[in-house]
């Protein structure tokens, strides 16, 4: 798509950001370019609008940026996974390992149905361990707390070629 060469060039790279060695991926210069930004969530939007999905999960903070327009776009509810003791309601929680120790994403309960198809968006997937983390609260969520055998989530995770997002 020849969309994903002006999205890619929109990231900035900065060096050694948070620390040495590593190129962090900055998306809020994407954010000032309204092309590249309105791009992103179109691709998304096409990608997915018929895909039955009824619920996009935004991994905090910059799924929180990029969720809600896909999922209005789509036609889908947005529920925020965010880091603990944010979320006002009842929760269930998913410890993950960072590189550095640990981190706990939480889901307020009954977002979720059983058999809603989810859509999570995060900017980046390096590791992989706090997509998981999404992925096993999603499940979670319906497994515990919806009593429900043959409910599933299924997780569409697909990468774009300029990695950009999730
Ligand atoms: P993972 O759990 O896959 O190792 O790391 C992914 C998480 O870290 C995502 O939530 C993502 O926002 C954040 N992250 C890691 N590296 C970068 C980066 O270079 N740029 C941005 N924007 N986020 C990053």
């Amino acid at each position: 798509d020849p969309r994903i060469a002006g999205i890619s060039s929109a990231i900035r790279v900065i060096p050694d950001f948070p620390k040495p060695g590593i190129m962090f991926q900055d998306i809020t210069t994407l954010l000032l370019d309204t092309k590249a930004f309105r791009d992103t969530i179109d691709l998304f939007v096409e990608r997915y609008k018929d895909k039955n999905i009824s619920v996009v999960a935004g991994i905090e903070a910059r799924g929180f940026i990029f969720g809600p327009p896909i999922a209005l776009a789509i036609g889908a509810k947005f529920v925020p996974m965010r880091k603990p003791k944010k979320l006002p309601g009842e929760v269930i929680s998913e410890e993950y390992s960072l590189e550095y120790g640990k981190d706990v994403m939480e889901m307020h309960v009954g977002a979720v149905q059983a058999g809603e198809r989810a859509l999570i968006v995060d900017d980046l997937v390096a590791t992989g361990g706090t997509l998981s983390a999404a992925i096993r609260l999603l499940g979670t969520s319906l497994l515990e707390y919806q009593s429900v055998k043959s409910g599933f989530v299924i997780c569409m995770v697909e990468q774009m070629e300029s990695n950009v997002m999730e």
